[in-house]
């Protein structure tokens, strides 16, 4: 018999994880791997921020602080949640942990027991079902197809929850499609969850910030307040003020999950580090410009790629609203041939193409839970950006 645990057994390690190691191998071998399937900014993290690290280092804040966070990082979020979402938490309702990642699971930990449901809407971001179903849990996946634009529908939700409903995870802006929730959309769900009180709802605003076209964002506490005491608002630092590796991540909700899960943090990992603390700190409180100037180059990279993926016969991709992501179909690509006369069955098959034969790292729809589609990200700068889509365009020809 195994040694490992049969939960650990259930979950398979990450998939863009494991396409940024194929491209890594590949690259050992001498190949030019262009990499577009990491969700990370290429950005630095601003100046300011870094600043504040090395100041805290230098003040001695490098002992345990308190296992959730300290009080003036935890004052910092209550007020960004005032300033930028209209949500009134108190500092006993907000949690910080090690990345947004610990904070979903911390949550799911907390609360799941054996065979609940949690309900995650597909295209999801690969960490969820399994997250879910670390916790004891079992998810409940709802296909969310392209016509809605990728996103659940008040009926999908409705079909969707059981007595064993524990969790709705709503992501907004997505990975991995970059779509994301209208206030009037949220505003449908949130009739729908209000017939439903025994349903809490985990929302992941990682991606907040990132958005184009003047697209406003909202939040679903915010769109109904009645929901207040069963939503778990979830955010961080990592994408909008890149800073992936310092792993700060937060959330605000009812008083009695974040109180367990800081009593499950302080039987696993403590406090969050005190350095990044103190940089998510600076983060928070700082200037926020050149939110609005790295936006602009993003938007001009997803131009880019859009319109030379669409330009692609067999290929068709939506435009986003935000994050940092294009989720292309590759329907038209299926039942095609290889120069070496494999055919191309799946996603999978296709994205493995594009980085055997055009040396363009993507992942495949399928590890998202929807095909066939692939998901690249336009986070890197666009000389590489044109290539690879060029590169696409001349691999793509190639099929017959
Ligand atoms: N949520 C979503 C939707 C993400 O894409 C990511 C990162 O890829 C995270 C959460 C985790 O962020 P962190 O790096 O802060 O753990």
């Amino acid at each position: 018999s195994s040694r490992l645990s049969s939960r650990l057994q259930a979950v398979q390690p990450s998939p863009t994880i494991a396409m940024t190691r194929l491209a890594a191998q590949l690259r050992r071998d001498g190949k030019d791997i262009i990499g577009l399937s990491q969700g990370e900014p290429d950005f630095d993290t601003p100046v300011h921020i870094r600043q504040a690290a090395a100041a805290a280092i230098e003040a001695g804040q490098t002992r345990y602080t308190d296992v959730d966070g300290t009080p003036e990082l935890k004052a910092a979020i209550v007020e960004k949640f005032r300033r930028e979402n209209g949500l009134s938490y108190e500092t006993n309702q907000i949690s910080v942990g090690t990345g947004g990642k610990q904070v979903l699971y911390n949550a799911l930990l907390a609360t799941l027991d054996e065979g609940d449901e949690v309900i995650v809407p597909a295209p999801y971001w690969v960490s969820y079902p399994d997250m879910v179903r670390l916790a004891g849990g079992v998810p409940v996946t709802v296909s969310c197809p392209e016509e809605d634009d990728f996103l659940l529908t008040a009926p999908a939700l409705r079909a969707a929850i059981t007595p064993r409903t524990k969790w709705v995870i709503l992501n907004s802006p997505s990975n991995p499609t970059g779509m994301g929730y209208s206030a009037a959309h949220l505003r449908a769900l949130a009739d729908v969850l209000l017939e439903f009180p025994h349903v809490l709802v985990m929302t992941d605003d990682m991606y907040e910030h990132l958005r184009y076209d003047g697209w406003e964002f909202a939040t679903i506490a915010q769109v109904e307040p009645k929901l207040m005491e069963r939503v778990l608002t979830c955010n961080g630092v990592s994408k909008a003020f890149s800073m992936t590796g310092w792993r700060i991540g937060y959330a605000g909700g009812p008083a009695d999950i974040i109180k367990a899960m800081a009593t499950l943090q302080s039987q696993s990992t403590s406090n969050p580090s005190s350095v990044s603390q103190a940089a998510a700190l600076a983060a928070l409180t700082g200037p926020m410009e050149f939110l609005a100037e790295r936006n602009e180059i993003f938007r001009q990279r997803r131009d880019l790629c859009l319109s030379a993926l669409n330009q692609i016969e067999g290929l068709s991709c939506v435009r986003p609203n935000g994050a940092f992501y294009l989720f292309p179909s590759c329907a038209g690509m299926i039942g095609r041939t290889r120069p070496d006369g494999r055919r191309i069955e799946t996603d999978t098959d296709f994205v493995m193409y594009l980085v055997e034969e055009a040396g363009v790292a993507a992942v495949p729809g399928s590890a998202f839970g929807l095909a066939p589609y692939f998901r690249i990200s336009f986070a890197t700068d666009t000389e590489r950006l044109r290539t690879a889509c060029e590169r696409i365009r001349a691999a793509s020809a190639r099929l017959t």
